[in-house]
């Protein structure tokens, strides 16, 4: 009852929103249950030197297998956005989101991911590409083609200070991955003021409020013709101003969206 009266609400919606909180990001499934990921783990122990390899086999588990869970969510959101005007917020940083065969130019990723690479200090305020010469070396010690003691961590061109991937966590996170995006979202939002909005939060906690959950609560205030689903396994609430034109659902916002897909292909 309550999947179909979103669908129907969804169907009904000029604009779409949806925003992808910290509760959707891939749990690394495929890379933990890997054997030879395992290995790696042992091998590197608590060597911090090694610590940069990490990601980059995060990176390629990513480019090489999906999981069946994450994939029928993403295809859901893709099925149910398909033909409307939305746009997708994600504080994800695995990048599922943009194998998803949705618009890149209607999804921004605040977080960062895997996609590009800056100075650990962001020296330049610009970001680099990841060097094929060491995506290679790591994939050829991940097969035992290459030893450990061969691998070499990437440095930034200009300092010579550690390169990484351009997400939060870096010392100094350098905006410049997303801020032309973030650009196009805003201009995109100011397009919904007083349309049928329908805003689909998934799996937002409290990690960054401020991108997410509370600027989308004021939204949903304001717009008398908005509606917003809250869905998160506990903080599902919402505030009493907008309890007539909102709804909390208590479930893992994965295996939802998979479900709210289903029957409105
Ligand atoms: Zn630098």
């Amino acid at each position: 009852m309550q999947l179909q009266e979103m669908r129907e609400k969804i169907l009904d919606a000029e604009f779409i929103l949806v925003g992808l909180g910290e509760g959707f990001q891939y749990s690394w499934g495929a890379l933990v249950q890997d054997d030879r990921y395992r290995e790696i783990e042992r091998e590197i122990g608590d060597n911090e030197s090694c610590a940069w390899i990490v990601p980059f086999l995060q990176k390629m588990v990513l480019s090489r297998e999906r999981e069946k869970r994450w994939d029928q969510a993403y295809q859901a959101l893709k099925v149910l956005v398909a033909d409307k005007n939305y746009f997708v917020v994600s504080l994800c940083i695995d990048d599922y989101l943009y194998g998803a065969g949705l618009e890149e130019k209607r999804l921004v990723t605040p977080c960062g991911g895997f996609r590009m690479m800056q100075c650990d200090r962001n020296c330049a305020g610009e970001l680099s590409k990841i060097p094929d010469e060491t995506y290679e070396a790591v994939l050829q010690y991940y097969k035992g083609e290459r030893p450990l003691s061969d691998l070499e961590e990437p440095v930034c061109e200009k300092c010579c200070g550690k390169l990484r991937f351009n997400q939060l966590g870096v010392s100094r996170y350098a905006q410049e991955g997303y801020l032309e995006q973030w650009n196009v979202y805003t201009k995109w939002l100011q397009g919904t003021v007083n349309k049928r909005l329908c805003v689909l939060e998934l799996g937002v906690g409290m990690s960054y409020p401020g991108i997410i959950r509370f600027p989308f609560e004021k939204m949903v205030y304001y717009n008398q013709k908005a509606f917003l689903y809250r869905v998160h396994p506990r903080l599902y609430q919402l505030g009493e101003e907008i309890a007539d034109r909102s709804r909390g659902i208590a479930e893992n916002p994965v295996d939802f969206l998979a479900s709210l897909g289903k029957g409105i292909c």
